[in-house]
């Protein structure tokens, strides 16, 4: 499986055997449970696109009980593990050096890199050391400083309790 943009996390979904449905059923963004993965017909396609990524890594982890996803779904530490592994999946350093390259605006970047502005500030509050410091190579100073900034938002965005619906 090729990661970053190019991930089709449907394609994933259906070579590890997992069906994935549009429900409107579904109360959060998404849910999971024995190898379904259902959708909110309500996201928009990089929405869709980073849950399915999300609901993935449950199925992997056979999470059959803990599976299920509100809308506060990074608010406890299995489903932000959960998704810090989708998120590493969706976003490759070379493709988010060429993002923050084009824009300093998240939803911009976001948008560059076909994931939701969620799973982009977690991705960047969690780059491990060394990923970051090959980040850093790769941009000039004002992306550096573009970069910093996002992590500082996302810090403070990714604290912030979630409203329902
Ligand atoms: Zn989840």
């Amino acid at each position: 499986m090729e990661w970053g943009r190019t991930y089709d996390p449907y394609q994933h979904a259906e070579a590890l055997g997992a069906e994935v449905i549009v429900s409107p059923a579904v109360s959060g963004w998404g849910d999971y449970r024995g190898g379904l993965i259902r959708l909110n017909p309500l996201l928009n396609q990089a929405e869709a696109r980073c849950t399915v990524a999300h609901e993935i890594v449950h199925h992997e982890r056979r999470d059959d009980v803990l599976g299920y996803c509100g809308v506060r779904w990074l608010d406890t530490r299995l489903e932000r593990r959960v998704h810090a592994t989708a998120a590493r999946r969706l976003i490759v350093v070379a493709e988010l050096a060429d993002a923050v390259r084009w824009s300093d605006d998240p939803d911009e970047i976001a948008e560059g890199l076909v994931v939701d502005v969620r799973t982009l500030y977690l991705r960047v509050l969690d780059l491990p050391r060394r990923e970051f410091d090959e980040l850093h190579k790769r941009v000039g100073a004002r992306e550096r400083r573009a970069l910093d900034d996002v992590r500082r938002y996302a810090a403070r965005r990714l604290r912030q309790p979630r409203r329902a619906g």
